[in-house]
């Protein structure tokens, strides 16, 4: 579950990570009150942030042609203006693919002059199994770019999750960044608070970019998360109720949503060929095998390991739902599941979905004679397939007729 920045920020303060002050709204006229109170109490500089589940809002453009998803104003009027600009438009940016994204939410909050900016993260490293903490004196672009052309420029830092980051590694982080003095001690401070909210909060993906020297009030640098990118791992959200709370929905594809309620995981993909499996690895496999026969998968669909007739029903559904599929293919491994009980579902759901589109079916495992009657018997026109590469090669020449 991604999180908007507003709401990382919020979880990045309250575990003691420095974020600049702000506010979170829905109108111009709000986002004129906040920056008003923020321009009273002698700030000279503010900015509006668009809040989108995508990056690279900054060089973002609206479909109404503001330019922009993240604007610096000196006065409450500017904050209102830009406010009214991009609340209730559609950003696109190089994350958020042609048909971009409506912002429904800014961020207003204090933008006090940056003198430099870096890139700090925290990602789970799959190689060694471990939280990984990445930094660079390379902030403010493109980290992938960064790690394309100068890797020797991003600093790694692995942590043993059983002891947690540990000073002497915020130390050669902070050294890495090359900072010193008074910045260096608030960076050795401040790197433990950003492990804490990553790992408190159970999150797959933290990431500052830009973290930023910044001048602070009295003139002396100061460090702050300027931008905030936070990802929480599904699998521990049962854990954290609070954060549950933070989806939103709005930024969420709907027919993901409809899926993730019948306890189906479905991914929208941008072929013709949809694809229905149980278990994630046999349903990564199809994907590979369709591509590998000519075909593009629509989707991946994992109906899990007991799937019931209502799950394939509603899986049909939603499969049904994306415009561009043209054919479907069932690849099922009777393991923990009867073939039977998955040919009757079948049944059901292209009765009661009116299907009309080439349907091959490959069962394998338990009961899976008794799953290929039940399908025969049926009257339906569905394409029977003795494996996988049969289903693929079968699900393939069906759509390019
Ligand atoms: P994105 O990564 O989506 O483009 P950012 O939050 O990184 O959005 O904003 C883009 C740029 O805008 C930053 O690199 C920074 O230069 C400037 N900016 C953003 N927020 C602030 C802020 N609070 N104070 C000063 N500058 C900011
Ligand atoms: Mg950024």
């Amino acid at each position: 579950m991604n999180l908007h920045e507003y709401q990382a920020k919020q979880l990045l303060a309250k575990f003691g990570v420095a974020v600049p002050a702000g506010s979170v709204v829905s109108t111009a006229a709000e986002a004129r009150a906040v920056a008003d109170k923020l321009f009273a109490s002698g700030k000279k500089q503010g900015v509006v942030k668009s809040q989108i589940h995508a990056g690279g809002r900054g060089k973002g453009k609206f479909t109404s042609g503001f330019k922009g998803g993240v604007k610096l104003c000196r006065s409450a009027a500017d904050a209102e203006e830009y406010a009214r600009a991009m609340l209730g438009q559609t950003l696109i940016t190089n994350q958020t693919g042609p048909e971009g994204r409506e912002v429904r939410k800014v961020l207003v909050a204090e933008a006090p002059d940056i003198r430099k900016e870096f890139y700090l993260a925290i990602v789970l490293d799959r190689v060694s199994s471990r939280p990984l903490v990445m930094a660079s004196t390379e902030g403010g672009m493109d980290i992938e770019e960064v790690a394309a052309h100068s890797p020797e420029k991003i600093h790694r830092e692995i942590i043993d999750p059983a002891v947690g980051l540990m000073p002497y590694q915020a130390r050669k982080i902070a050294g890495a960044l090359g900072l010193d003095g008074d910045l260096y001690r608030q960076a050795v401070k401040l790197l433990p608070a950003l492990y804490r909210t990553w790992w408190e909060c159970d999150a797959s993906l933290i990431e500052i970019n830009p973290f930023a020297i910044v001048e602070r009030e009295d003139g002396s640098p100061g460090l702050l998360a300027v931008d905030a990118k936070m990802s929480l791992d599904d699998n521990a959200l049962y854990r954290h109720p609070d954060l549950q709370e933070m989806r939103d929905l709005g930024e969420e594809a709907p027919l993901e949503i409809e899926a993730s309620k019948h306890g189906l995981s479905y991914i929208k993909l941008d072929g013709n060929i949809a694809c229905l499996v149980n278990g994630a690895g046999l349903a990564m496999a199809t994907m590979d095998i369709i591509q590998h026969y000519g075909g593009r998968p629509a989707n991946f669909l994992d109906v899990g390991g007991g799937a019931s007739k209502e799950q394939v029903t509603a899986a049909f559904q939603i499969i049904l739902s994306d415009p561009n599929v043209k054919g479907i293919l069932v690849n099922i491994f009777g393991g923990i599941m009867q073939c039977d009980i998955i040919a009757n579902g079948i049944v059901a759901a292209v009765k009661e979905t009116h299907l009309t589109l080439p349907l091959v079916v490959r069962l394998e495992g338990n009961n899976v004679q008794l799953g290929k009657q039940v399908l025969h018997e049926s009257g339906l026109a569905v394409i029977s397939a003795d494996s996988m590469s049969d289903g693929a090669k079968k699900v393939v020449q069906a759509v390019s007729q």
